[in-house]
Order: structure tokens, then sequence, then C-alpha cells
């Protein structure tokens, strides 16, 4: 196959090469603080300093400099749900009313494939205007709903993770399914989706009490029939929800092993929240490597708890933790925003959540939780090209506080708790460039 253009990108380089949790900082963190990335179809071809890179790179290449920037791996958001972009900041509830009297009206809208199409355009725009590469997404349980995502993921050739929820009962009759339909839909979408392109399906049973043990059952059951397909759900998120599920499932031992006991944990298993486990639920998530995605803005938005990050990072065997905004009960689709909040949630449980730790959960460790850290998540030679390019002096009061800031670590801890979309100059997607912020 003849090779493509050969581009390259220069700026401040940092990037992963293992997680910043467990093993000393010196020996996870790549950073060249003036860097080169040269990109050949899609792919990191070399990335290293500028010095030593410049000289052999022909010269009809044009370099494209960012100076002062930094340029990283794209943001990985692990679970949102793009048909509630239009509830963010809807008052006054907790998780089970807010889902009765916001959410399951927005999602109704979705039965019409224009308006779905419409929101996944837009939705695919705001995450590349904030830095997110990849995402794994709740549709609603309309199938065209998830036509709509990956047509406009595919458009930007974004790899992208999403599903039709499956629920059966305790939401208004218009976004109930069956288990055979669930069934029957959830395969057909696969068959057209799934590892097309840069995308990859996720079976979406929105949580244990909207689901019958039948519907369950009927997820596992897909699970079984494809390689590699995701589940996402959500997981003891507040405690009236707890609650709910012990009722609903009196069988299993509590809210976690009704998963189990369905076949939906372990790997390319995504489960949102996680506040309320128990010391034995902590056990089970990292012996099977269950995902977690913590969801700070959502988790402080609905009032459900405080994730307990040391729990889950703190020990010698940390769990297959990811980084979520949970958008619309989240408050913003900034990963950026989110783990500036997750410092917050985190320094409140008593854990101190530092600059590398946060961003490694939005970049590589956001892979190794999806199972893509052969593809994305780093900048080492051979991925993919997904990145961003960050300004650390997006507005005047950063400008200013960055001139008190003495290293790198410093420099990225002020961008997770001042910088918002402003922060992201450009981002890339398989080394095409589909966003750069307006200048003015
Ligand atoms: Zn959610």
């Amino acid at each position: 196959m003849k090779k493509g253009k050969i581009k390259a990108v220069r700026g401040s380089l940092l990037w992963f090469t293992g997680n910043p949790f467990v093993t000393a900082q010196s020996d996870c963190v790549t950073y060249e603080e003036d860097g080169l990335l040269i990109i050949q179809d899609g792919h990191i071809q070399a990335s290293g300093p500028a010095a030593s890179l410049l000289p052999a790179l022909d010269r009809d290449v044009t370099v494209e400099h960012y100076p002062d920037h930094i340029i990283m791996p794209g943001f990985i958001d692990a679970h949102t749900h793009y048909a509630q972009m239009q509830i963010i900041g809807a008052y006054g509830k907790q998780l089970l009313d807010w889902l009765n009297d916001y959410t399951f009206i927005a999602e109704q809208a979705f039965d019409d494939g224009a308006h779905a199409a419409a929101m996944a355009d837009f939705f695919c725009q705001e995450l590349l205007r904030r830095g997110t590469t990849t995402a794994a997404v709740y549709c609603t349980v309309h199938p065209q709903s998830v036509d709509a995502l990956f047509e406009a993921a595919t458009q930007r050739n974004m790899r992208m993770i999403g599903g039709k929820v499956m629920m059966d009962r305790n939401a208004p009759d218009a976004l109930l399914d069956t288990p055979q339909l669930a069934y029957d839909q959830s395969k057909a979408l696969i068959e057209r989706w799934h590892e097309k392109g840069r995308n990859h399906y996720a079976l979406t049973p929105r949580f244990a009490p909207c689901c019958s043990m039948e519907q369950l059952d009927m997820a596992g059951k897909v699970r079984g029939e494809f390689d590699r397909l995701y589940v996402q759900s959500h997981l003891s998120e507040n405690e009236a929800e707890v609650n709910w599920a012990g009722e609903l499932f009196p069988d299993r031992s509590g809210y976690l092993d009704v998963y189990n006991h369905h076949g939906l944990t372990g790997q390319y298993s995504l489960y949102g929240h996680a506040i309320h486990l128990t010391a034995a639920e902590w056990q089970d998530v990292r012996d099977r490597g269950t995902g977690i995605v913590h969801c700070p803005t959502s988790n402080l938005f609905l009032g459900s708890g405080l994730f307990n990050l040391g729990a889950a990072m703190g020990g010698p065997d940390p769990v297959n933790l990811s980084i979520g905004t949970d958008v619309g009960a989240g408050t913003s689709l900034s990963m950026l925003t989110t783990l500036g909040e997750a410092y917050k949630v985190a320094h409140l449980k008593g854990y101190s959540l530092n600059a590398f730790q946060a961003f490694y959960l939005a970049t590589l460790g956001g892979a190794r939780a999806l199972s893509l850290d052969h593809l994305i998540g780093s900048l080492d030679v051979g991925k993919e090209a997904d990145f961003i390019v960050l300004d650390k002096r997006s507005t005047p009061l950063m400008a200013k506080r960055m001139d008190r800031v003495s290293s790198i670590e410093e420099a990225l801890f002020v961008l997770m708790t001042m910088g918002d979309d402003r922060a992201i100059a450009a981002t890339y997607i398989f080394g095409q460039k589909c966003y750069a912020r307006a200048e003015g």
C-alpha cells in the first residue's frame, strides 16, 4: 500500500506509559518540553525531542508549531448520555425522581430519527471542542438513536463506543422494550456497527431496576454471541437505588451480584458510579477486572455521594478505573472540569488525587479500562494519532497563574482546576485536525 503524506506537530509532548497510582512518576510519564510528533496514515510514526527528530524530517513536511502548548493523547469519557444534553442542570432532584421528571421525558424525543441525528452531530462536535476523542455513550431505547451516534462519529472518524438502552420495566411505556425486542434490536445494531470502522458496540441495560431478570439474561446471551462487546450500566449510585435493587432482586447477595449473575461484568464492562460498594464488592470488582467509571460532577449534582477513590486506587491492586462526565446528570462535557471535580471529591474522602494520576485516568487509564490501550491513549509509536493541544494560558487569569508555575505537574494541576473548553486549542482525530479553537 502506498504510504500517505507525513505530518509533524511540535510542542510540549506529554503521555503516560504506566500507572501513576502504583508506579513511581519518573517511570510512567514521558514529557518532552520541546517535542515533535510525526504522523503518517493516522498513526504515530515517531514521538520524541524535536532537536533529534527535526534533522531527519523531509524538508517538504510542514511542521505545525504550538509553542508553550501541551500536546497529549485525546481524552476518553467513559460514561455519558448524549440524549441528556438538553437536561443538564435540571433542578432539585435526586437520582430516581430526576430520571422520572426529566430524563425519561427528554429521551422520548429520540423516537424521531431527525432529532437524534441533530443531537448526535452536535454532541460529537461538543466532544471535540473539549478535547474528548473517544467516549462510551448511552443512546436511548430507540435503535435510530444508535444509528445517529455512530453516523456522526463515523463522519469524524472518532473511535466511539455506544449502544441502545435496554429497559423493560419501571419507565414510561414509550421507553420500554421487551427482552425479545432488546435482543433483536441489539443484535441488528451490533451487526451493523460493531468493529465497523472505529465503532464499538456496548450492550446497555440502563440499570438493574429498569431491567427484568429475563432482560438481563438476554443481555448476557447476546454478549456470548460476539467478541469484544462492551457492557455499560450503572451501579450503586444512590442509596435509595441500592435498596430498590435489593428489593427487586431478593435472590442476589447485592447490587453487583445482579450483574455478575447474568454474566455482565469483567473485562469490557463499564459500570458508572459505584459509590456505595461494600468491601466485598470492591474485592469482587478487582478479582473480575470489572470496569468502574467515576463521574464526579454527576455524583455531586444529584447528591448521590462521594466516590471512594482511596478504596479503588489506594492500594497495590488498583481497580480498572476510568473517568466519565455522565452528562446530563453530570454538569459538564469537559474532562478538564471533571478531573478538577474528581480532585475535590477525593479530597473530601481523604485521598489526594495528583495531576499525573488525574490525566492518566483521562487518557491511558481510560484506554486500559476499555481494553483499547493497544490503539489509543498514548503517544507511543504505532498508536492512532488522536491527540489534543492544550493552551495553558487560555484565560487572562490562567495566564497570570501560569507565570508562577514551575513544573509540568503544577501546570497540569492548574489546567484541571481552572481549564475548560477554552483550554483546548486543537483536537486531532487519526492525524487530522478536526477542531481548532476560534482565535479572537
Ligand atoms: Zn449515567
